[in-house]
Formats: structure tokens, sequence, C-alpha cells
């Protein structure tokens, strides 16, 4: 058994044209399954470390669960010693998607299979699989509930005919993380029609990802360049009208720049987020946001678990995606999942009736 476990832990085995964990002996059963998540100052993925732990404990593996703090260093040492423990599958939400490379080599050369989770790893072959929600369309959803708030675009997604023009201010998420520029594409895709045609007025002028990009996704940060906006941009008395924010918590920054600045709880623009966070779904049932994304970190959590348990049984993990994610180096095999807006007419069915959120979580 001791040769079995030690050539398990060396080699990959193929099955049936795929390279699995080896599993000689049934040397995974009980294995170990390094779980990296980027941060706890968001919920979600608090939501998310705890959906994988959980179901990998129900088939009986052990887990690492870590968090790296937004810190680059940390979570390349919180990987590194998931490796040393003997960690056979690694499943990693990272925080910056090209600075995991030594890592993922090591995993290959060990034989431990890596699982991309929600964010994809860049710049190396040894990513196995990646299950994700549709960033493309998380863009595309956030820009459309924008211009559905704003009154350009009826509930079904129809031109009312309005012309507007409306204010809008962009904001887009960390350059570090790959998924970042997929929101971003999917909104201005959405979103451009309606600035050629004049409807939608971005006055700053700033609409670049890098202009309006937001490192680490970090709220202060998000929330300092709105208060420089109002200053700047709207000192001439005019208002903003809606902001583009791809994330809650950075809608949260954005929405306390308004407040202080004079705009008042029940006359905010419109402003959209994503994750449906327990604090914005509060926002929105107070009429404050306007819209969220709703990404069920259960689903993801379960398919990303899925995937690791038929890595280690010798099975090839199902995917429904192979061409959209192409990490600089190879197509990633994906499996995706459907995102859904959020406001505050769908938010019961939603995340109450779903069990998502209990009605005192929302209280
Ligand atoms: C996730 C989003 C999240 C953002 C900030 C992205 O990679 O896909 O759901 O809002 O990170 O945590």
């Amino acid at each position: 058994i001791g040769l079995a476990l030690s050539l398990a832990a060396c080699s990959g085995g193929t099955r049936g044209g795929t390279t699995t964990v080896d599993d000689t002996a049934g040397a995974n059963k009980g294995a170990l399954v390094g779980v990296a998540m980027p941060t706890k100052t968001s919920s979600r993925w608090i939501k998310d470390g705890d959906a994988v732990k959980a179901s990998l404990e129900k088939l009986g593996y052990k887990v690492d669960l870590e968090y790296g703090d937004d810190k680059i260093p940390n979570q390349v040492q919180q990987i590194s010693n998931m490796l040393t423990k003997g960690a056979k599958v690694l499943i990693i939400a990272s925080i910056d998607g090209t600075a995991l490379s030594d890592q993922l080599d090591q995993a290959a050369k060990s034989g431990v299979k890596v699982i991309a989770y929600d964010r994809l790893i860049n710049g190396n072959k040894n990513v196995d699989y990646y299950t994700t929600f549709d960033n493309n369309e998380v863009g595309v959803q956030q820009a459309t509930s924008l211009l559905t708030g704003l009154g350009v675009l009826d509930k079904d997604g129809k031109d009312t005919g309005k012309t507007g023009p409306f204010n809008v201010e962009l904001f887009a998420g960390s350059p570090d993380d790959n998924n970042a520029t997929f929101f971003f594409n999917g909104a201005m895709d959405t979103l451009q029609p309606y600035i050629d045609k004049g409807v939608v007025v971005v006055k700053s002028g700033q609409v670049g990802f890098t202009q309006v990009a937001t490192l680490r996704w970090d709220p202060a940060t998000a929330q300092k360049r709105m208060q420089n906006l109002i200053a700047s941009t709207y000192s001439d008395g005019s208002k903003v009208d809606g902001v583009l924010s791809p994330y809650d918590g950075l809608s949260i920054g954005i929405i306390s720049a308004l407040t202080s600045s004079g705009y008042a709880t029940d006359a905010l623009p419109i402003v959209t987020g994503q994750d449906a966070e327990a604090a914005s779904v509060k926002s929105i049932i107070a009429g404050q946001q306007y819209s969220t994304i709703y990404k069920d970190t259960r689903l993801l959590g379960d398919e990303a678990v899925k995937m690791a348990d038929d890595l280690l049984n010798g099975r090839t993990p199902e995917v429904n995606d192979t061409t959209s994610y192409d990490n600089k180096v190879k197509i990633v095999p994906t499996y995706l999942f459907p995102p859904k807006v959020v406001t505050k007419d769908n938010y019961k069915e939603l995340l109450i009736d779903t069990k998502y959120y209990t009605e005192a979580d929302l209280k």
C-alpha cells in the first residue's frame, strides 16, 4: 500500500483518453483537496468556500480551505502548502490569474489536478478544468438592467423610445481578474448602441477598461473615484442618472459617495451590482441599489466538487463550453452556469424561495 500511495502521489493516470489523478489501489479515497479562495471581505466567497468544503466532506474527502486576504503572496504560499500536505486536487479562485504558474507547474509534476473556480487562471497549461457563470452574460445583464432602470428598455427588453440623454458613469472590476474584462465587454457591447445614439452619455468621458477598472475590487477605491467624478464632472449641477457597477461591494461604495455628495436616498441614480450579497439585496429592497446579478454559489460549489470527484475516480468531468475560455496557452474546458438579474420585483422568488437567503438574512 505504501508503494501504491507514493506512486499515486507522483503520477497522473490516463483513463478513457483523459488524464485523471491516479487511483491505484483506491488511494484517492478520503484524499486531501485544497481549496483556495481569494478573500473573506465579500460574503459570496465565504458562501463559496463553505459550500465546496461541505460537499467535499460529504463525499469523504479531507479539505484544506484557505482564504488569501486578497494578497497574492498569501495565496501563493497557501497553494504551496496544500501541495506539501499532499493535496490531490486543487480548486482555486485566484486573486491574480497570472501569479500561480510555479505552483501549477509543481502540481502537474506531482499529478495533482487543478480546477479554476469562478476565475480563470491564465498563462499556464496546467489548468485542467474551469467552472464559472457565463461572465459575458453577466455584463450583458448588468447593462440591460441599467437600461431598464433608466426606462430605455421595458421589462421585456424592448426599446421604449426614450431618448434621454442619461448621464451614466462606468466602473469595472480588478484588471488582474480575468472575469473583469468579460463583464465589462459584455456590458459595453450592450451599452454602445445607446452611447452612439446619444441616449446614454458617459459625461466624464472615461470609457476605457483601464480608466474605469478597480484594483482588487476594492469598495473604497470605487467610492473615491465616484466622489472625484461628482466633484469634477458634475460640479455644474448636472446629475448622474446611472452607474454601471460590476460588483455589490463597489455599488455600496458608489452609493455612499452619492449620498455623501448630497443625493437623497430616494433619488439615487440607477446602480447595478453583482453577487446578490445580503447588504446589497437589503439596499435593493430599500429602493437604493437598483439591481444585482445572482450567481448561485451552491451550484458552482457542487460543480467544482463533482469535477474533483470525477478526476479522483478516473472519470472525465462533463463540460458545456469548449470555446470561450482561452487562458492564453490553451482553451480550458468549462462548465458554465447562467446568471440571473435580481431587482426588487423578483428577489423573493430568486433568493428566498430558493433558500439562498432566509427572510431574516435580508432584514
Ligand atoms: C466574481 C464576481 C465577484 C468579483 C469580486 C469576480 O471574479 O466572478 O462574482 O463580484 O470577483 O469578488
